[in-house]
């Protein structure tokens, strides 16, 4: 317990999916990529409420939407297992290392922004983590308010969703850097979280220090990818493990086939529901750097 998830070499299996920020194979995390100059992480000043704290929704709530309840998350682990630090090379994690049934959900970009899925997540309160590419929010930064109200972090996913190992340091720097500072004026807290655009690069020396110059603490990644109706799996028995994280999207009906983002919600709550998980708030899971 409390051991530092520093490096962690993950074999990565996964196969190519066809579907934009999802579609590369994230990489197995590097070790010790080169140092640089970090700026410390500014703390969340976000609630750490939701999850297994916030009031579980009633049966009607995931009736209204098709659903049938998950089970509630335990009790966020006061030995946080991801800790964080204040300096140096920024780990890089695609799942946590926790026996507690749980996985994790994150939804990235910022495209779809559909007021279905805001009552959704009110009456589900089902947590989740935003990765945001400010070019994509950027018409919209309001709508993505009532989600981060409910205790739901935002975190950094580069200012065009550009590809980082194509980009020249320059490049990596101020895509990361100034996603940064416009999440941080638009919703009041600084990202601790980065994730490359398609998983590419994250284990670069270049990207991970320009990560650290920009302040985001760590390189998250993921293990499954949700599609449309289903999950794409990494691991060969196509099982959810606990503390994977599991990678989904702001898409609606045009990158959906017709379906809305709501619908594909549920869909990737049953897929959770029926291998029975409950699904806990990632950052409750990480530890800020102290
Ligand atoms: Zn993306």
């Amino acid at each position: 317990m409390g051991k530092r998830y520093g490096a962690f070499a993950l074999t990565v299996l996964v196969a190519v999916t066809a579907t934009g920020c999802g579609g590369a194979t994230p990489a197995a995390p590097a070790r010790n990529a080169a140092s640089g100059q970090a700026a410390p992480a500014a703390l969340p000043s976000q609630s750490p409420s939701g999850g297994a704290d916030a009031a579980p929704a009633d049966a009607a709530a995931w009736s209204k939407w098709g659903l049938e309840p998950l089970a509630a998350a335990p009790a966020a682990p006061a030995d946080k297992p991801i800790k964080l630090t204040k300096t140096g090379t920024v780990p890089v994690f695609s799942d946590v290392p926790t026996k507690d049934k749980v996985v994790f959900v994150t939804i990235d970009d910022g495209a779809e922004k559909d007021p279905k899925f805001v009552e959704m997540l009110t009456e589900l309160k089902v947590p989740i983590s935003m990765f945001l590419t400010r070019d994509i929010v950027k018409n919209d930064y309001g709508y993505f308010k009532p989600l981060q109200a409910l205790g739901n972090h935002i975190q950094n996913h580069t200012v065009t969703h550009a590809i980082m190992s194509k980009s020249s340091p320059e490049k990596q720097h101020a895509e990361i850097c100034d996603d940064q500072s416009a999440l941080t004026q638009q919703y009041g807290t600084a990202p601790m979280l980065f994730r490359p655009p398609y998983g590419d690069g994250a284990n670069t020396p270049t990207l991970n220090t320009s990560v650290q110059q920009c302040g985001p603490r760590a390189i998250v990644l993921w293990r499954e990818s949700m599609q449309i109706h289903d999950m794409q799996y990494q691991a060969a028995d196509k099982k959810l493990k606990p503390g994977d994280i599991i990678l989904a999207h702001f898409r609606g009906p045009k990158d959906l086939k017709g379906e809305t983002m709501t619908e594909m919600f549920a869909e990737l709550l049953r897929r959770i529901h029926e291998q029975g998980f409950a699904v806990a708030r990632l950052e409750d899971y990480v530890q800020p750097p102290a």
